[in-house]
C-alpha cells in the first residue's frame, strides 16, 4: 500500500509526555486506544445512527452526526487515537464522505488483529495478510461497480440523497439533493477530457432566520456588502456589470512629489481638475452601458454621487476571491484600468438586487447565463442547525463531485461489504498458514459495516449477517440492510447509491491506519516538536496528491 511502503522500516511512535512503552504491550495499548475511538463512532453510522453532543471546556455545545467533526473536536491524548483522526482527515480530503465507516473499519481490523496477536501471530504477518486482502477487496468493488451516466440527473440526486440520509437534516434530503446536483452541474467543466467539479466554485453562505426549507440555490453570487449611497438603485434588471480590481479614485500623489499652491484660486482649480477626472471615469463606465459596478477597493465620494445620478448600482471593498466568482458567474472580465473598459468586459445577470437576509443586507447577483460559479444560501432557525447543514451539504457535494471524477457507483446498506468479504474469504484459501488467518479476519472485519448498520437500526446482527451471506452466495450482489424497514432488501432497487471511490477509499484508509498502528512496537517520549509533512494546499494540489496515492495503490494490485 502506498504509505505502508514508505514506512517499510518499523516506525517508532513518538509521544510528547515523559513516557515509553515497548513491544507487545505498546502494540496492544495502541490498538486499544484506536479501538476506543471507533467504538465511539460506531453508534453514529448510517441513517439510524445516533448524533453526538460534544461539549467543550468552555461549555459550548456542538451537535453532529458528521464523523470528521466528532473526531476533530474530541480531546485525544494517545498517539494511536490521533492516528485515527488522521484517517478521517485523509478520507475527507480525498473523497469527502465515508469518515465514520473508515474509522469503524480500522477499529475492527485492529480488534481482529489483537485476537490474532494473542494467538501468537506476528504483526508483520497480519500486515501482509491485510494488505493482500485489501487489494482483493478493491478488485471486487471494481468488478461489481455500476457505471453511471452524468446525464442521469435522477441517479445523481439519489447519490447526494444517500449521503444526506445519514445526517440530522435527512428529512430534507430531496430538496437539498436537487440543489446540490444543480450546483454541481452548473460549475462542471471539462479539463483534459475529464469532468471536473471544483468545490471552490460553489459558494456556501449561511444566514440565521427562516427555516432549512428556505435554503436555496443562487445561479450567481452573493456578496456580503451593502449599497452605500441612498440614491443608488436597490435592484437592477438585465444587469451589465463592470468589475474593477482597483479603486475608483484620484491616484494619491507619492511622497516625493510636491504641489506648490500659492492662492485660493489654485486650490479651487486643483479640486475642479480632480472632479473632472472622476467625472470622466464615471462617464466612461456609463458609456459602456454598465449599470452595476463592483470594486475591489475604494470608491471616491463624488463618484458615488455621480454613479447614483446615472442610475448605476455600486459596491466597494469586495474581496478579490468574490470578485473572481462574479466574473466566473457573469462572464465578465476583471479590469484594472477603466480607460480600457469596453462593453465586452461587462458581465451579465438578469437581476442584481440588495436583500435583507436575517440581520444583514446582501447583494444577490442572480440568474446568470451558464454561471460557472454558483451559491447555496443555507437558512435555519438556529446556529447549530445551520452549521450541521453546511457540513452535510459539503459531504453531499463531495460525493457528487466524486462521481463526476469516476463515473461508477455501488449500492450501499452493507451490500458491498458482504460481497467483498465473500470474495476475500475465497481468496484467503490461496494464502498460506497464518496469512490466511489474517485475510479471513480482514473479511470478517469488513462485515462490521452491515453489522453496525443493523445494530443501529435495532436489529440483531447475529441473525442478519448469516442470512445476508447466504443470499449473496446465491448471487444477489446488492442484498443489504434496509434500516428503515428492518429487513434485508436489494439496495440497488432501493436506489441507495454511493460513489465507488468512497467505498474504495474507506478500505484504503482503514487498512493504512490499521497497518500503521500494527507496525508500531515502541513508544518513546520526546520533548521536541515533531515535524509534520505539509498538507498540499489548494484544490489542484490536493487533486494531484490524490492521483499520486491512487496510482501508488493500484500499482500494487
Ligand atoms: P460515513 O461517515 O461512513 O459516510 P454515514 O453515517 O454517512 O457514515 O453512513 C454511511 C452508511 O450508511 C453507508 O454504509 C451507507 O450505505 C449506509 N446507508 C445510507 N443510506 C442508507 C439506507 N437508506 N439504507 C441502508 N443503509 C444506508
Ligand atoms: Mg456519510
Amino acid at each position: 500500500m502506498s504509505t505502508s511502503r514508505k514506512i517499510q522500516a518499523k516506525p517508532v511512535l513518538i509521544v510528547k509526555e515523559e513516557s515509553s512503552d515497548r513491544g507487545k504491550n505498546a502494540q496492544l495499548n495502541s490498538i486499544r486506544a484506536a479501538r476506543a475511538i471507533s467504538e465511539v463512532m460506531k453508534s453514529s453510522l448510517g441513517p439510524k445512527g445516533m448524533d453526538k453532543m460534544l461539549v467543550t471546556n468552555f461549555g459550548d455545545v456542538l451537535i453532529t452526526n458528521d464523523g470528521r467533526t466528532m473526531l476533530q473536536e474530541m480531546d485525544l491524548q494517545h498517539p494511536a487515537a490521533r492516528m485515527m483522526v488522521d484517517v478521517a482527515k485523509t478520507i475527507d480530503n480525498e473523497v469527502g464522505d465515508g469518515t465514520t465507516s473508515s474509522v469503524v473499519l480500522a477499529g475492527e481490523l485492529l480488534g481482529k488483529a489483537e485476537q490474532l496477536i494473542k494467538k501468537g501471530v506476528h504483526p508483520a504477518v497480519i500486515v501482509d495478510g491485510y494488505e493482500k486482502a485489501a487489494e482483493k477487496a478493491l478488485e471486487t468493488l471494481e468488478k461489481i461497480a455500476i457505471p453511471v451516466s452524468l446525464r442521469n440527473i435522477d441517479e445523481l440526486k439519489k447519490i447526494a440523497a444517500t449521503s444526506l440520509s445519514s445526517k440530522i437534516i435527512a428529512n430534507l434530503k430531496e430538496p437539498l439533493s436537487e440543489i446540490i446536483v444543480s450546483a454541481a452541474l452548473s460549475v462542471k467543466k471539462e479539463i483534459a477530457g475529464e469532468n471536473v467539479v471544483d468545490l471552490d466554485d460553489v459558494m456556501v453562505e449561511k444566514r440565521l432566520g427562516e427555516s432549512l426549507e428556505s435554503t436555496s440555490l443562487i445561479s450567481g453570487v452573493i456578496i456580503n456588502k451593502e449599497i452605500l449611497h441612498p440614491a443608488m438603485p436597490r435592484r437592477v434588471e438585465k444587469a451589465k456589470i463592470a468589475l474593477l480590481d482597483k479603486a475608483l479614485d484620484i491616484e494619491k500623489a507619492n511622497f516625493d512629489s510636491k504641489l506648490q499652491i500659492d492662492s485660493p484660486e489654485q486650490i479651487e482649480d486643483f479640486i475642479k481638475q480632480e472632479d473632472a477626472v472622476i467625472g470622466r471615469l464615471v462617464d466612461k463606465i456609463a458609456t459602456t452601458g454598465a449599470n452595476v459596478l463592483i470594486l475591489q477597493e475604494d470608491l471616491n465620494k463624488l463618484a458615488y454621487y455621480l454613479l447614483a445620478e446615472k442610475g448605476i448600482l455600486a459596491v466597494r471593498r469586495v474581496q478579490q476571491t468574490i470578485l473572481k466568482k462574479v466574473a466566473k458567474a457573469t462572464g465578465g472580465h476583471i479590469i484594472s484600468n477603466l480607460d480600457v473598459l469596453t462593453e465586452k468586459d461587462l458581465g451579465f445577470a438578469e437581476v442584481v438586487e440588495q436583500r435583507t437576509i436575517g440581520d444583514a443586507k446582501m447583494l444577490f447577483i442572480e440568474d446568470c447565463k451558464n454561471p460557472h460559479s454558483v451559491a447555496i444560501l443555507i437558512r435555519g432557525a438556529n446556529k447549530r442547525v445551520v452549521d450541521e447543514a453546511e457540513r452535510s451539504i459539503h459531504d453531499a457535494l463531495c460525493v457528487v463531485r466524486d462521481v463526476f471524477r469516476e463515473q461508477k457507483i455501488v449500492a450501499g446498506g452493507g451490500a458491498p461489504e458482504i460481497e467483498t468479504a465473500r470474495a476475500v474469504r475465497k481468496f484467503a484459501l490461496t494464502l498460506d498458514g497464518k496469512e490466511q488467518l489474517a485475510a479471513v479476519s480482514f473479511a470478517d472485519a469488513l462485515e462490521i459495516v452491515p453489522a453496525t448498520l443493523s445494530e443501529n437500526a435495532g436489529l440483531n446482527s447475529i441473525d442478519i449477517l448469516p442470512e445476508l451471506r447466504s443470499i449473496h452466495e446465491k448471487g444477489e450482489v446488492w442484498a443489504g440492510v434496509n434500516v428503515f424497514e428492518g429487513k434485508i432488501q436489494d439496495m440497488k432497487a432501493l436506489e441507495v447509491f454511493e460513489p465507488l471511490s468512497v467505498k474504495k477509499q474507506i478500505i484504503i484508509s482503514a487498512t493504512e491506519a490499521a497497518v500503521m498502528i500494527l507496525k508500531v512496537d515502541e513508544l518513546v517520549s520526546t520533548k521536541k516538536p515533531i515535524r509534520r509533512e505539509e498538507e498540499p494546499k489548494g484544490e489542484r494540489a490536493k487533486e494531484e496528491k490524490r492521483r499520486e496515492r491512487m496510482q501508488q495503490f493500484t500499482s500494487m494490485m
